[in-house]
C-alpha cells in the first residue's frame, strides 16, 4: 500500500472496488448454542457475551430464516436498490455446533439468495470447526462467489482465554485456519483489545497470529461491558479496568502498522445497542472512532503493514 492510498484496507473499500457499492450484512440467527454455554467446555459463556450470543435474538422471537432474510434484504435494498446488495451472515453463537444439521438445512434453502448476496459468512469458534464442517461450507462455493468463516481468536494467550471463561486455545485457531485454507474458505479472524490479564502487547500478538495464519480478513473489537453478562458483575465489583477511546485508538493504530496489508479490515471498532451498553463511557460513536483511527494513521504517516517485518 503506497502513501497515496488510504491508510487502512477496509472492507467497505474492497467491496466498492469489486461491486461498486458496499454490500450490507443480513444477520441470520439459527437459535443454536455454544459449547461455552451448554457445559461442553463451560457454563455461562465468555464473560462479555450476552444472552443472545452476540446475535440478533431473532430465533428466540420465533422468526424463521426466510423471514429474517426478507426483512434484512429489504433493509439492504434501501441502500442498494440493485443486486447484489447483501452479504448473508450466520452470526449468533457457534453455527457449526452442536452438529451441522441446523446449518445444513438452512444452507440448502439459501442458494437462490446468491443473486442478491454473492458472499455467505458463517461465524463459529475454532474448537467447533471440523473437516465435515469445512466440506459442507466448501460445497456452498458452487452457489456463492465466496464463503467466509469467522473465527474468534480474541486472545493469543491461553491464560487470558481461561480468565475470560472462553476456554478455546491458540492451537485450535491455528489448526482451524489450516483446515479452512485446505477447503478454499476465506478466514475472518476476530481480535479484542483490553481483556483482563492481557499483556501490553496482547493485540499485537493476535495480529501476528492472524498474519501467520494467512487470514483474509480481521475484525477489531474493544472490550465492552454489556448488561446481563458476567463481565458486568465483575466491572461493578471494581475488578475490571477498561480502555478508554484514546488508548483503544493507539492500540489499534499500533496493530494496523503490523497487519499484513493484504488482510481486509472488516471492522475497526465494535458497537452495541444503548439499551444493553454499560461501559466504557464516554465512548464516541463507531464512525467517529473509525475516522479517528484512520486520522491517527495519517498523522503518524503510517499505512497498514508499514512496520511489519516480512520474512
Ligand atoms: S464463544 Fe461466542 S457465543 Fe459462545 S459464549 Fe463466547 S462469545 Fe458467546
Amino acid at each position: 500500500m503506497s502513501q497515496q492510498q488510504p491508510p487502512v484496507n477496509t472492507l467497505g473499500r474492497s467491496l466498492t472496488k469489486r461491486y461498486n457499492r458496499r454490500l450490507r450484512r443480513v444477520m441470520l440467527d439459527l437459535g443454536l448454542t455454544c459449547p461455552n454455554r451448554d457445559g461442553a467446555t463451560g457454563y455461562g459463556g465468555c464473560i462479555y457475551c450476552d444472552l443472545s450470543g452476540s446475535g440478533t435474538g431473532a430465533s428466540s422471537r420465533e422468526q424463521d430464516i426466510e423471514g429474517q432474510w426478507q426483512e434484512g434484504l429489504a433493509r439492504a435494498r434501501r441502500t442498494n436498490p440493485e443486486a447484489p446488495s447483501a452479504i448473508i451472515y450466520f452470526q449468533s453463537y457457534s453455527n457449526t455446533y452442536p452438529d451441522l444439521s441446523a446449518l445444513k438445512s438452512s444452507l440448502d434453502k439459501i442458494h437462490d439468495w446468491a443473486v442478491d448476496a454473492p458472499i455467505v459468512t458463517i461465524g463459529t469458534r475454532p474448537d467447533c470447526f471440523s473437516e465435515e464442517a469445512a466440506q459442507l461450507l466448501a460445497e456452498q462455493l458452487k452457489y456463492f462467489e465466496e464463503v467466509w468463516i469467522e473465527f474468534g481468536l480474541e486472545s493469543a494467550d491461553d491464560n487470558v482465554q481461561r480468565r475470560i471463561g472462553r476456554h478455546d486455545t491458540l492451537q485450535n485457531f491455528r489448526d482451524s485456519c489450516k483446515l479452512a485454507h485446505k477447503y478454499g474458505l476465506k478466514i475472518v479472524a476476530h481480535c479484542m483489545a483490553g481483556l483482563p490479564e492481557e499483556k501490553e502487547d496482547g493485540l499485537l500478538r493476535q495480529v501476528e497470529e492472524i498474519n501467520n495464519a494467512n487470514c483474509h480478513g480481521i475484525k477489531f473489537h474493544q472490550l465492552m461491558v454489556l448488561r446481563k453478562t458476567i463481565l458486568a458483575k465483575q466491572w461493578m465489583n471494581g475488578e475490571i479496568e477498561l480502555l478508554d477511546d484514546k488508548q483503544y485508538i493507539q492500540k489499534v493504530a499500533d496493530a494496523l502498522e503490523m497487519l499484513d496489508p493484504n488482510i481486509i479490515v472488516h471492522r475497526l471498532v465494535a458497537e452495541a445497542p444503548d439499551s444493553e451498553y454499560l461501559a466504557p463511557k464516554p465512548w464516541p460513536g463507531r464512525q467517529k472512532v473509525h475516522s479517528r483511527i484512520e486520522l491517527e494513521m495519517k498523522l503518524r504517516g503510517s499505512t497498514q503493514g508499514c512496520k511489519r517485518k516480512t520474512p
